[in-house]
This record gives C-alpha cells, structure tokens and sequence, in this order.
C-alpha cells in the first residue's frame, strides 16, 4: 500500500507493507487523517521527544532516522479483522490511536512498531474503536481526536460555567479547548492569537470575546469578573474579610470562614487560562501577566528547555497544571458531542490533500492565517491543500 513517510526530517510517499490484523486488531481503509501540531514538531525534534518518552520508561517513540508512518486523528471503514474482534466489516469507526504490537502498547502515528494513518490502511485495536454515530461525515468524525485533546484540557481546567477561561493561542488545539469550554456551558471565553484568520475561527468556535494580543491584554479583556490583579488587593481582601466576619453578632469568624472554605466560597475568584501555543516564554508570560491565583493548564507541547520564574508563581499563587492527551471515555464522548451536533468541528478544516500532497501540507500549515487543520485523504490525488469549499466539508446527519 502507500504511505507519506518521514525520515530524517524529510518526507516521501513509498510502497510500504499491508498491514495484518492480529487478534483483536482490526484493519482499516483510512478515510480522512488530520496532520496534527506534533507531526510537524516531529519533522524537526523527534529525538528530543523520544528522550524524555525514554526517561518516563517509553523506549519505542519515534526516532529521526527512523522511517515512520505518521498520522493518528483518523476515521476509517474496516476491511479486515483479526480473529476475536466485534466490529464487523464495513462499519465506519474512529480508533483511539494506541495499538498492541512487540510485545508492548504503542501511540499509532507516533513510532516505528505502530504506522500511523498518512497511508492507505491502517491497524487498530478492535477494543479501542467506536462505530461512527449518525451518519457523521468522515472528515469530522476524523476531529474527534483532537477535540478529545480539547475536552480533556476542559475537564482537567475544572472550568466552573460562570468562571473566565481564557484561551492563549487558536491554532486547532486552542480551537478545540474553545469548542469544549461551550460544550461544558462555560460562559465567557476569551481567545487570543496574534493572527487575524485563527481570530475569526475562534469567533466561530464560540470565544465569546477575542483579541489580538499585539493591541489588548486577554486578561484586562477578562477584567470586570472580580479577579484580583495586584499585591495590595490580596492583603485588603484578608484583612477587610476578617473585620467584615468578625462584626457578624453570636459566631467566631472563623468558623463562618471554615464554613466557607469548605463549600468553596472563600476562594478568591479566578479565571483559568489555557496555554495553546507551546513555544519557548509563553508560560513565563502568562504567570507573569495573569490575574492572581489563576490556574493555568498546559496544553501546548513545547518541546525545547523553558524558563519560568517560580517568584513570580508563587507570589501570585499561580496554579500550573500540564495535560496529555485523554482517556478512552473522553475520547467516546468527543466523538458523540460531535455526532449530536453539540459541538461543531467542521470550520477547523481548512484543507484537504493526497499523500503526494503531505509535503506541501505541512509548508501550508506554518501560515496560521490560511490553514488550521488540513486532511488528507489517501485516495485523493490533490497535490496542493486547497482551501475547502465553504470551510465545511460535512456536517452531522439527523
Ligand atoms: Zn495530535
């Protein structure tokens, strides 16, 4: 069959083996396969990657002498099943992209013992499929992994619906997080990216406000919600609390204090922001301008050494928390948020290409403003990733 190859940071099309099914796998036809932020980062820091993998005890990541199919954010149809395995032929399914092979579990698309979906076919765990809900068009069911990416970040954030999250960076993965804060009912979501064309796709993901960090601060554009921003407020709100409870007649202020602490209502109100970029300083940046006691979630991948200043963390007792991926419940659930119409994917599409196209693709995507997520379709002979027509190649059936 044919694959898009990396090696060496280059990238071809070759003839590669078919796969085969073990038991309990199942083969699929790939439909749609979506190019991810990683599989670019891939091309130029594979090795960095694979060693921090190793340290955590994971020896099989991608390596950059390695010839590897990339490719996990697909749907597909199945054309053949090893023995033991449920689904039955035809059925179109999303996998979350981990397969058994060598002895061990390894990320499909993402190292040597698991090709991923830049090719014709490719292997699933039957376990770890899920039948396409509703008629879903395949260029969306292929969102529901990065969009599980989104959720996962959402529920880790532990948004409240009248608390601010504010989203820093709108390429897909800052889109997705913007499409689950408003699945979750959260009520005011700021975006900001410094490129007017990710802007207007936040503005169609659901950011209620959003703005061009080079002109306003996201975080004075999240002002008005009671946050607290300086020193001096936190040491007025301590001691005007205190005389406040301590005027209430028959009780001691601490324990209307303990009271409230234990239903949540002496934490001092705070937004939760979303870090989508993953380059070097912007952490830094964020604890550093961020409301106090914001929380913030790690989502962009950096790859290389950063620098943050704990002082300044701690001084605004900044909550920091990194995510990765998601579980197999949240992975289900993106993909029914999608088939029910609650969330809408399609406008992240800004392109499809062939696998002849892959190279061209990846150049197009350095661009934020013409391209958020290009798919490519394996038996399509598109060379150059045109934009889609309307930017929504298929919507949710009934
Ligand atoms: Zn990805």
């Amino acid at each position: 069959m044919r694959a898009a190859v990396l090696r060496d940071g280059e990238l071809g099309v070759t003839e590669v083996a078919a796969p085969v099914p073990a038991a309990g796998q199942l083969l699929l036809d790939v439909v749609r396969c979506g190019i991810c932020g990683s599989d670019l980062h891939a091309r130029r820091h594979a090795d960095a990657v694979a060693d921090v993998a190793a340290e955590v005890g994971y020896a099989g990541l991608m390596r950059s002498h390695e010839q590897i199919v990339l490719g996990h954010e697909f749907s597909g149809v199945v054309v053949g099943r090893g023995p033991a395995s449920r689904i039955a032929e035809g059925t179109a399914v999303v996998s979350f992209p981990l397969v058994r092979e060598a002895g061990g579990v390894h990320p499909t698309g993402l190292s040597s013992h698991a090709p991923g979906a830049y090719a014709e076919q490719v292997l699933v765990q039957d376990a770890l499929s899920l039948p396409v809900p509703n008629g879903l068009a395949p260029e969306v069911a292929a969102l529901t992994e990065p969009l599980a990416v989104g959720l996962h970040a959402v529920r880790r954030g532990e948004v409240g619906k009248g608390q601010v999250a504010i989203v820093i960076g709108c390429g897909p993965v800052g889109l997705a997080v913007i499409a689950m804060l408003k699945a979750s009912g959260v009520r005011t979501v700021v975006a900001s990216d410094f490129s007017a064309g990710r802007r207007a796709l936040a503005t169609t993901m659901g950011a209620d406000v959003v703005v061009d960090p080079a002109v306003e601060s996201p975080y004075s554009a999240a002002s008005g919600h009671g946050h607290l921003t300086s020193g001096p407020e936190v040491f007025e709100l301590g001691v005007s609390t205190v005389e406040k409870l301590s005027r209430l007649p028959f009780v001691p202020w601490h324990q209307v204090w303990r009271v409230a602490d234990k239903v949540g209502a002496a934490t001092p109100k705070h937004p939760v922001v979303f870090e989508c970029v993953g380059v070097p300083g912007v952490i830094e940046e964020i604890i550093s301008s961020a409301p106090i006691y914001s929380r913030v979630v790690v989502v962009g991948v950096c790859m290389e050494p950063d620098r943050i200043r704990p002082a300044m963390a701690i001084n605004k007792e900044v909550d920091l928390r990194f995510v990765l991926g998601y579980t197999p419940l949240e992975f289900r659930d993106a993909l029914h948020l999608l088939a029910d119409g609650k969330v809408d994917g399609a406008p992240m599409i800004t392109g499809e290409v062939g696998l002849d196209g892959v190279a061209e693709a990846f150049d197009a995507l350095a661009d934020p403003e013409t391209h958020a997520k290009i798919l490519i379709d394996p038996r399509s002979s598109a060379t150059t990733p045109g934009r889609v027509a309307s930017g929504r190649p298929g919507t949710p059936g009934p």
